[in-house]
């Protein structure tokens, strides 16, 4: 067995919605690694499984396959989202939530995985990443302490709207 040390520079960011950051895998190609953020752009391999994530990242249809294989979690699920297309659904959340017992975070990703909005441990809608100024934004201050906007989960199609 070798031991490839790979660190990305190439590709987004990613923001654990939890500080500290716990040990996270991001099950999707596109974003830059660290210590604790690695990415199987190949999806849940056997390599992912000895990084024994206590957390875990990427879209729905990746974490619906693993949900089926009784992986325990210790943090979180992040659940990418993409612009124009579909919000997390309640169904998926359910099943993320059951299966890996621990809270589901949602993140709406732009094309390049740059984060647009992203869901906090208050679970209060996504706080956008830039402020629109638009009106439809949730400006109340949040439980989480992030002075940032929010919008409500589902509502993801206005963002579009308010980026377009
Ligand atoms: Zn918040």
């Amino acid at each position: 067995m070798t031991l490839k040390i790979r660190r990305r520079v190439s590709g987004a960011p990613f923001i654990h919605p939890m500080d500290p950051t716990p040990r996270t895998a991001i099950l999707a190609p596109g974003f830059q690694e660290t210590k604790l953020v690695r990415v199987f752009p190949a999806g849940w391999t056997e390599e992912a499984a000895r990084f024994h994530p206590s957390s875990i990242a990427g879209r729905a249809e990746q974490l619906r396959l693993l949900a089926k294989r009784g992986l325990e979690l210790k943090h979180a699920v992040v659940v990418f989202t993409y612009q124009g297309q579909a919000a997390l659904s309640d169904d998926d959340r359910d099943l993320f939530w059951d299966s890996f017992g621990v809270p589901v975070f949602e993140q709406h990703l732009g094309a390049g995985n740059e984060l647009l909005a992203m869901e906090c441990e208050a679970h209060a809608g996504l706080h956008v990443m830039r402020d629109f100024g638009a009106s439809r934004l949730d400006r109340n201050s949040c439980a989480c302490g992030n002075p940032a906007p929010r919008f409500q989960r589902r509502r993801i199609d206005e963002l579009a709207e308010m980026l377009a």
